[in-house]
């Protein structure tokens, strides 16, 4: 049986570290404050949201929020993400996507001032990451980084798969996988033989968005199988992209659904956070 990888205890282990640094800072007389945007009230983005705020409670970051009209129009938002950009007292701004119909996302990722993209979505964000300079990562993908390194996986001269080429996981992903000098294959939906390039990894990564999608048959014995997947089964209970009940039996160690890679991305944008506090003060 695979090794489980526990996202729970470790985004907890990091939210206990940046809760220390931020204390200290508070000590200095600084409080970090995040800026948090929603348009609409989409149950998902309310769940997401809360959560975020709660996070934000428990590290001793202040969360200001903006919870806007389902109608609100481009022009609304992007005059308040100006007016947080002004605002020396703002150390991130985040917004929740998606966003309504009338908006378009792009305008509004580029509109944030890229000192306070604590998402790291932003087109200088994305940039830095692909010539290897310092900038904020893309939450989800940063927090498995980190899953595999305080699992003591090491990443320098693995094979490493990544399934999935969204601008959010797969892409991101497959940057900081490189940064760390694994070798990287992007696997997609038009990719030939994915099971025999599935096979290949040592650390295999899958962010697909397909229910239990990957099986024992696409994993090599004594991988690591890191599912970025979030679905709710037949029974309303939530699963991944990985089959985790026959892919744990051959892998070497595998996240669950829930309590793997989903606590990392809210300890990560708490890791952004409290960075964004270091890079407006310079
Ligand atoms: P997306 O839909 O934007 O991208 C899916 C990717 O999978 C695409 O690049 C596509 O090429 C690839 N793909 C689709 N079908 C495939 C197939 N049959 N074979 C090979 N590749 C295929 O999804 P996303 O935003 O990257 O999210 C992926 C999953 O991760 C979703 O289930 C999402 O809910 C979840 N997610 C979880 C977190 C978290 O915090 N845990 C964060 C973001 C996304």
């Amino acid at each position: 049986m695979a090794n489980l990888i526990d996202g729970k205890r470790i985004s907890k282990e990091i939210k206990d570290e940046l809760k220390e640094k931020v204390a200290k800072y508070k000590e200095e007389g600084t409080t970090i404050s995040l800026a948090v945007i929603q348009v609409g009230n989409d149950p998902a983005s309310s769940v997401y949201v809360g959560n975020k705020k709660k996070a934000c409670e428990y590290i001793g970051i202040r969360s200001l929020s903006y919870e806007l009209e389902e109608n609100t129009s481009q022009e609304e938002l992007l005059k308040l993400i100006a007016q947080l950009n002004e605002d020396a007292s703002v150390n991130g701004i985040l917004v929740q996507l998606p966003l309504p119909r009338q908006i378009d996302e792009k305008k509004v990722i580029n509109a944030i001032d890229p000192k306070k993209d604590v998402d790291g979505f932003h087109p200088s964000s994305v940039g830095a990451l692909v010539i290897g300079e310092k900038g904020y990562v893309s939450c989800t993908p940063a927090g498995i980084i980190q899953l595999l390194k305080r699992s003591n996986i090491s990443i320098e001269g693995k094979e490493c798969v990544v399934i999935g080429r969204s601008n959010i996981v797969g892409k991101p992903m497959s940057l900081l996988l490189l940064r760390e000098n694994g070798t990287v294959t992007m696997a997609h939906s038009k990719t030939k033989n994915l099971k025999e390039v599935c096979k290949r990894a040592d650390i295999l990564i899958v962010a697909i968005g397909k229910p239990r999608f990957i099986t024992s048959d696409y994993v090599k014995e004594g991988a690591t199988v890191i599912d970025v997947g979030i679905h709710r089964n037949e029974e309303n209970k939530l699963c991944g992209d990985v089959d985790f009940d026959d892919v744990s039996k051959i892998a070497g160690a595998i996240t669950p659904v829930p309590g793997g890679v989903g606590p990392m991305t809210i300890a990560m944008l708490m890791n952004n956070c409290v960075e964004s506090y270091l890079i407006n003060q310079k």
